[in-house]
């Protein structure tokens, strides 16, 4: 049996909570399995060490950057692997480099490529619990890399795909999977089972509680992939295919994202070749554009809205100012918005669903700025003071807390 678990960032937060980790993981450990454990830096240090680089500038070298990132999932793997020690185990620490992870090169947001498991193995087979500082890898040059926020879970995932894992757990500071972030809907329900689809769509519109990347990348692996609590013994919600799902609800879950800015740039030239230059050259930065909105051209001109991630309006801008500038009016950003999104399979079958979600907020007087929508998702724009508001109304309005 090898499983493979991943320790988040509040589970890792100190020392202590190290140690308790380190005696969770003992209690997995018998000579019958194989155990890779993956880290998350203690939790705030990821965040912590940025400021440190954006203290210098706004935009700073993304190699830096992640020479500057990667060390905080080191600093855990290592003290985690002391404490099985310490406790008498056979555990040792690797970074992404000796765990034979490979990626591209596109630092501060690099896809892993292969992963060269030797090393692993060979350590798993002489007994090591073999603890992997997760979100980075190494590039062809043998520069470190980052996975993107939140890449810890991809580290995971990868690994337990690549090594052939029975078992992927994601150790994390909630019981597992909700109807909605708990912290903000404290009636949100455990989900026991749900699709990969579905998840990943909540994980793409903001529910942070798995990396969308690292789901996508479960799917098509078929890695089986368990959401859990590092402090209870509950069983937590298992992600798995639709059809091993028996009853499907309408709506399986709302996602909150508030890391969206929104971008409306004002009479753009209503000509072919503009919309495809501002998003190719946005694509080619890696940006990832969400929802767009154009209006209808008046006086040979239009205007386009659209998303992208806050993280990104720097390098965005820097690329605005590269467009020719007779072909737009001006730019105007917003930083105060929400994007709200409800998920499930059974929208594909059910009619109103769209209906039921403006009428929910129509009742509490919200403002829908923009909407958009895919087979199993709805999504709205709001404004970020009324976030909160939105999705408590949506998760009533679904009874998801019956
Ligand atoms: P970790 O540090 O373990 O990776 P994260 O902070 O990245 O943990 O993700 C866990 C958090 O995700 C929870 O504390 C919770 O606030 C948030 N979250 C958002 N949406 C959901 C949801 N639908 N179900 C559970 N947790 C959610
Ligand atoms: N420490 C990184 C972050 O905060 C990666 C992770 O925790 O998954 O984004
Ligand atoms: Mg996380």
């Amino acid at each position: 049996m090898l499983l493979v678990q991943k320790y988040g960032g509040t589970s890792v937060g100190d020392p202590e909570r190290i140690n308790r980790v380190a005696q969770r993981i003992a209690l997995s450990i018998k000579p019958e399995h194989h155990i890779v454990v993956v880290v998350s830096a203690m939790s705030g240090e990821t965040d912590k060490l940025l400021g440190y680089a954006l203290h210098f500038d706004a935009l700073p070298d993304p190699r830096e950057v992640d020479m500057i990132l990667s060390s905080g999932e080191r600093v855990t793997s290592a003290l985690l692997a002391i404490a099985l020690q310490t406790m008498g185990y056979k555990a040792i620490s690797l970074s992404g480099r000796n765990a034979g992870i490979y990626t591209d090169s596109q630092h501060t947001k690099a896809h892993i490529e292969y992963i060269d498991t030797t090393r692993i193995n060979k350590l798993l087979h002489k007994g090591f619990v073999v603890i992997v500082a997760g979100f980075q890898g190494v590039n062809e040059k043998g520069d470190v890399t980052t996975l993107g926020r939140g890449g810890s879970d991809l580290s995971a995932v990868a690994l337990a795909g690549a090594l052939n894992a029975d078992l992927c757990e994601i150790y994390t500071d909630v019981e597992g999977v909700f109807t909605t972030d708990p912290r903000i809907e404290p009636n949100a329900k455990k989900i026991d089972k749900i699709s990969y689809d579905e998840m990943l769509e909540l994980a793409s519109m903001g529910a942070k509680v798995l990396l969308n990347r690292s789901v996508e990348l479960a799917k098509k692996l078929g890695v089986k992939l368990i959401t859990r609590s590092t402090f209870s013994d509950n069983p937590g919600t298992l992600i798995t295919k639709e059809e091993d799902i028996m009853e499907q609800p309408i709506i399986s879950g709302i996602a909150l994202d508030k890391n969206q800015a929104r971008v409306s740039m004002v009479e753009v030239k209503d000509q072919p070749g503009i919309a495809s230059e501002i998003f190719g050259k946005l694509a080619e930065a890696n940006i990832n554009v969400d929802m767009i909105v154009q209006t209808l051209a008046y006086n040979g001109r239009t205007d386009l809205d659209f998303t992208i991630p806050k993280t990104e309006l720097e390098l965005a801008k820097n690329i605005f100012k590269s467009l020719d500038s007779d072909s737009f009016g001006k730019i105007e950003y917003d930083n105060d918005i929400a994007k709200v999104s409800i998920v499930g399979v059974g929208m594909k079958s059910h009619t109103g669903v769209a209906s039921k979600v403006f009428g929910a907020l129509a009742k509490e007087h919200i403002n829908i700025m923009m909407i958009s929508t895919s087979e199993i998702k709805i999504s709205v724009l709001v404004d970020i003071k009324y976030a909160e508001l939105s999705i408590r109304s949506l998760h009533r309005a679904f009874e998801l807390d019956k």
